[in-house]
């Protein structure tokens, strides 16, 4: 019998909607799960990506923390996959790209009337933001994109079950989707 393929997902900054859509693939999880086993991912909460045939990753990338897991799902898969909108160009959260960084902070934590705590929180366990929130092939090699916001469940079906058939995965009209 073939080895089972591993896979590892996570979230950066994003929403979990792409993995939610995952999800959605319903009965065919069972099927899939013939074919593969999960490394770290919110399935299994497995904190650290282990050597993995396939990485799997949602949202961009906004603090140091975002930096060092996209880095260790790098190291560590054979094919890095950015699925969904976040991932690829930023998506919502990178509306803040065109604001200072320091003036959100200030006028959420300090100044804007309802929000105020009376400080930036500081702690050091938080992870540093980023200045601009960036899609993650600003940051590392990526080999595969699924668009969409996020996209549909027959579209992460076909893209792995084509890519676990040792396939070029091709989505084809239908499902690919952009919003
Ligand atoms: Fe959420 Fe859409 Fe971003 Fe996916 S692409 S993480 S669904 S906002």
């Amino acid at each position: 019998m073939n080895r089972k393929l591993r896979v590892a997902t996570t979230s950066l900054a994003g929403c979990f909607g792409c993995h939610m859509s995952f999800l959605d693939i319903d009965e065919r999880l069972l099927a899939l799960l013939d074919l593969v086993e999960f490394d770290r991912s919110p399935i299994n909460d497995i904190k650290h990506c282990g050597p993995s045939d396939i990485g799997i990753v949602e949202g961009g990338v906004c603090n140091a923390e975002n930096v060092h897991v996209l880095h260790e799902f790098r190291k560590n898969c054979k094919i890095l996959v950015a699925i969904g909108a976040c991932a690829i160009n930023g998506g919502l959260p990178a509306q803040r790209n065109h604001l200072d960084l320091g003036s959100c902070l200030t006028e959420v934590y300090l100044t804007e009337p309802g929000l105020a705590h009376g400080h930036i929180p500081n702690d050091p366990e938080l992870p540093l933001p980023l200045d601009k929130v960036h899609p993650l092939h600003e940051v590392v090699k990526i080999d595969y994109f699924i668009p969409g916001c996020p996209p549909s469940a027959d579209a992460i079906w076909k893209f792995l079950t084509d890519l676990i058939a040792g396939k070029t995965p091709e989505l084809g009209h239908g499902l690919i989707k952009y919003d």
